[in-house]
């Protein structure tokens, strides 16, 4: 029978975070156990990776901003001289159908966190970026209502936002993890969770063998439910595991660079470059594209042709000069949505040693460098370079539900 200080389950990009912090504070034999074969076969894999900061609440538009801070850092933060991510700065831009004073309103939210964020009009918007149209008209996605465009008033631009690679990233905090003394085991599920009375003492592997630890965080992302089951562990707080579509179109020349990040309430998708800006990854963002709950372990990981052929309207809406030539791809991956909140949940639970770091709800890539900081802030009372001063408490399992502006992954 093996011996650890901790076993963080899950080595996606939340548990090769906390698993990472916990090595690097020296606290002791790590061990992340990951049922599949490498990084990135849960959420991680399937994610759009964007980071950026506007959130309805102070504390998570601090905590992405710092989040933000190490992806933009990724070397130093990881110690890795050449990592595999790398972070595509090519900010953000919020098409909301906002007036200035909204606009303005969000504007300062990001600037009195310490952020950058600007108002720009119509010809703002088609200076820094040409390929866009600036119509704030909603958009008829069936196309049998006549659309006359008209500009919008306000936008806002988040010049340090971008993107990052989802399973690069993801393999170098493992990398970063073993590097400080982690032991990383994958092929490696749990089956069981033993307890003494109250108390969790170790985990039952399905080869076998037995990890004894006083310490175990489930960081097992759309499957966390079964594993809080597994310790006898009632949070309290409902999280579905939850299907998510995305969409790649090729992006042909006659699409003028730079395209940034957009999220487009007006006809309710968001997109960002991809493969070096040679295609255009799109998904929604709207509240009824995250209603399809399903069992993690069977769900279709193909785009419907439905969604496909719904937001490329969108899409050529918002890029005019998109030709409606080429392929379209797409993908479906999990979100694990807190249905009361939609904000992680973080911390230790009634059972004790047994620690969660669940319910991400969309959001779990830009702050996973910080859920990772926080949690073993937490545990090992350490504190490092990079990490956050938001406290734990705000995400914790004992909390009231947060009031946020929408229940979706623009929370
Ligand atoms: C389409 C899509 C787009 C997204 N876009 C963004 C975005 O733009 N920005 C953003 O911030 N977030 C985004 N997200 C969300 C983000 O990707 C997730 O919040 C994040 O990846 C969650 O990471 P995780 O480690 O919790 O989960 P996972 O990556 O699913 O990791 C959990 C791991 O636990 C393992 N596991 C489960 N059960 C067991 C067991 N019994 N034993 C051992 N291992 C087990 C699984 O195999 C899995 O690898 C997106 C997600 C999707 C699906």
């Amino acid at each position: 029978m093996e011996e650890a200080e901790v076993v963080v389950i899950g080595g996606g990009i939340i548990g090769s975070a906390i698993g990472f912090q916990l090595a690097v504070r020296d606290f002791g034999r790590v061990v992340i156990v990951e049922r599949g074969a490498g990084p990135g076969e849960g959420s991680t894999g399937a994610s759009s990776s964007i980071v950026r900061t506007l959130y309805s609440r102070p504390e998570t538009v601090r905590m992405a901003l710092h989040g933000q801070a190490a992806y933009r850092n990724w070397a130093e933060f990881t110690g890795i001289e050449q990592p595999r991510s790398r972070f595509h700065s090519v900010g953000m831009l919020w098409m909301m159908g906002y007036g200035n004073a909204e606009a303005s309103t969000a504007r300062d939210r990001l600037i009195d966190q310490g952020g950058r964020a600007e108002v720009l009009d119509a010809a703002g918007v088609h200076t820094l970026f040409p390929a866009l149209s600036t119509c704030a008209e909603p958009f008829d996605l069936s196309g049998r209502i006549p659309h006359t465009c008209r500009p919008l008033e306000a936008a806002l631009f988040e010049p340090d936002a971008g993107f990052a690679d989802p399973t690069g990233a993801n393999q170098d905090l493992i990398e970063a993890a073993r590097r400080e003394g982690a032991e990383v085991l994958f092929r490696a599920e749990v089956e069981a969770v033993r307890k003494e009375g109250n108390r969790v003492t170790g985990v039952d592997l399905a080869d076998g063998r037995t990890i004894r630890a006083p310490l175990i965080v489930n960081a097992g992302g759309p499957w966390c439910n079964r594993l809080n089951d597994m310790a006898g562990a009632r949070l309290g707080w409902t999280i579905n595991p939850t299907r998510v579509q995305v969409g790649y179109r090729l992006r042909p020349a006659e699409v003028p660079e730079p395209i940034p990040v957009v999220a487009d309430a007006t006809t309710g998708i968001y997109f960002r470059p991809e493969a070096s800006g040679q295609q255009i990854l799109f998904g929604s963002v709207l509240a009824e594209d995250e209603s399809e709950q399903v069992d993690p372990d069977h769900y279709k990981t193909g785009a419907d042709a439905a969604f496909l052929d719904s937001k490329i309207h969108a899409l050529h809406h918002r890029l005019p000069d998109l030709p409606y030539r080429g392929t379209l791809t797409g993908i479906a991956g999990l979100y694990s949505i807190n249905e009361e909140d939609v904000h992680p949940i973080l911390g230790p639970t009634a059972v004790e040693g047994w620690w969660v770091a669940n319910g991400f709800s969309g959001h779990g890539f830009k702050l996973a460098p910080m859920v990772g900081s926080m949690m073993a802030r937490a545990i090992t009372g350490v504190t490092r370079p990079f990490d956050t001063d938001v406290p734990i408490s705000f995400f914790g399992v004992d909390r009231t539900p947060l009031t946020v502006h929408e229940k979706n992954v623009l929370a």
